[in-house]
């Protein structure tokens, strides 16, 4: 398989390229040349698979062409280590539960396959990678523990001091192993300055091999099509399926876009947005107008220019009639998100975390309209995660679970830098 990029300025690339480049050099976003399709054997047994029988399928369908079978099902197999319930939890409303994995959000998926498609594309090479994030928070946790004991891998995780939660915090310091947390003195664009410094070094470049972890990668943003299909193949049969996403940089809904494109007989797709509606208002009035973001309790989604808005368009030929006529879109303010986390527990005690409750009532609202579909909503992310937000919301504390109190257990290591570059070419140099 090649891979275009949207902005397609630049020749086709190879999955390597793709994959350890990120963005193409034109600053596009990379797409799969031809879209497979599954046929109908692969549907007339969906229902009777295992989730990682299943991926495995997807994914000899998307990178069977590039990686031999083995190893290909060793990374499918080893990055669906965690379960992927589907739990109803009104009447036509299910939940996709993705926050089973080691960092209890569903990027565990995306970063979980692409830390070990990285070690596989990069096998025979002498010298070791390093993969370089800077995080606000989610994005390095999920990068670090996806690259966690990955062989000739080194991850270095640039957050800055002060400004990410404890919990997040102890989830890329206390690893140790590869894994290396620099905390800067200064702000996330400050983060993210210095590894786009390092990225431009040739000096550096000629020393190490460095990569990103970016969300928009594609060995992130495909993987997240296995779940769709799992997520359908456990709801009733002969249902119409409608499935709504809680959406930031929209990499999660356009992966079930892909599953569709791919046979999956998705009825239509909800995205769900916080106060940062820049897509919900595309839908609306037919024109993108990115703007910066502004906080919310669904911080996960504080997304002023969703960066997978180009595979979208990409995928409807840029034709606005297609994109609205194949997702609807709603959005909800934190006065909301409250409302909604304390009305679902109440009535039905089910606890939603602020990202999940956008796409719960989505799918409520939307279903409101179509008596004869149900539909399931992702859950990105466990409550715990969310603690103070949820513990104000209900008035009562909730437990932390096991494997959120193993992280805030450990100790914490990570190195102290200034916001200077020549400071962390010096770290990156050693
Ligand atoms: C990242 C994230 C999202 C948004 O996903 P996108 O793929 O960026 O749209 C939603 N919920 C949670 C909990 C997240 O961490």
């Amino acid at each position: 398989m090649k891979y275009y990029s949207t902005n397609k300025q630049v020749p086709l690339s190879t999955l390597r390229d793709a994959v350890l480049k990120g963005l193409a050099d034109d600053n596009g976003l990379y797409m799969p040349e031809h879209i497979p399709q599954l046929g109908n054997s692969f549907f007339a047994t969906l229902r009777k698979k295992t989730l990682r029988e299943m991926s495995l399928e997807v994914a000899v369908a998307l990178f069977g062409g590039d990686i031999a079978a083995a190893p290909l099902h060793d990374i499918v197999y080893d990055t669906l280590n965690f379960d992927i319930p589907l739990v109803k939890v009104t009447g036509r409303c299910y939940s996709l539960e993705l926050f089973h994995g080691p960092t209890m959000a569903f990027k565990d998926v995306g970063a979980r396959f692409l830390a070990r498609l990285m070690q596989y594309l990069t096998r025979n090479e002498q010298s070791g990678t390093n993969v370089l994030v800077a995080t606000s928070g989610d994005t390095g946790s999920a990068v670090a523990n996806g690259f966690l004991g990955v062989a000739g891998i080194t991850v270095t995780v640039l957050y800055p001091k002060g400004l990410v939660s404890k919990i997040q915090e102890a989830q890329f310091t206390t690893l140790g192993q590869n894994v290396r947390a620099l905390e800067v003195d200064g702000t996330f664009d400050d983060c993210q300055r210095l590894v786009k410094q390092a990225f431009l070094d040739k000096e550096l470049h000629a020393r190490r091999k460095l990569t990103s972890a970016n969300s928009i990668n594609v060995a992130r943003f495909i993987p997240q099509a296995f779940y769709y299909f799992w997520g359908w193949a456990q709801m009733p049969p002969d249902s119409e399926v409608v499935v709504c996403v809680p959406s930031g940089n929209f990499g999660n809904l356009t992966a079930g876009l892909l599953a569709q494109r791919m046979g999956l007989p998705i009825k239509h797709f909800v995205a769900a947005n916080n106060a940062n509606d820049i897509f919900v208002q595309y839908l609306q009035t037919a024109e993108f107008s990115p703007h910066s973001s502004v906080a919310t309790i669904a911080n996960a989604m504080d997304v002023g220019n969703p960066s997978n808005f180009a595979r979208i368009m990409d995928l409807y030929g840029n034709d606005y009639a297609k994109v609205a006529a194949a997702i609807s879109g709603y959005s909800y303010s934190d006065a909301q998100i409250r409302e909604i986390v304390k009305r679902v527990f109440d009535d039905t005690q089910y606890l939603l975390d602020p990202h999940g409750a956008c796409a719960y009532e989505a799918l409520r609202e939307y279903l409101e309209n179509d008596k004869n579909a149900q539909g399931f909503f992702l859950e990105t992310a466990h409550p715990a995660k969310f603690k103070e937000t949820v513990d104000e919301i209900l008035g009562a504390g909730i437990a932390i679970p096991g494997k959120l109190q193993t992280f805030m257990r450990g100790k914490k290591q990570s190195t102290g830098i200034s916001n200077r570059y020549e400071d962390f070419k010096a770290f990156l140099w050693q």
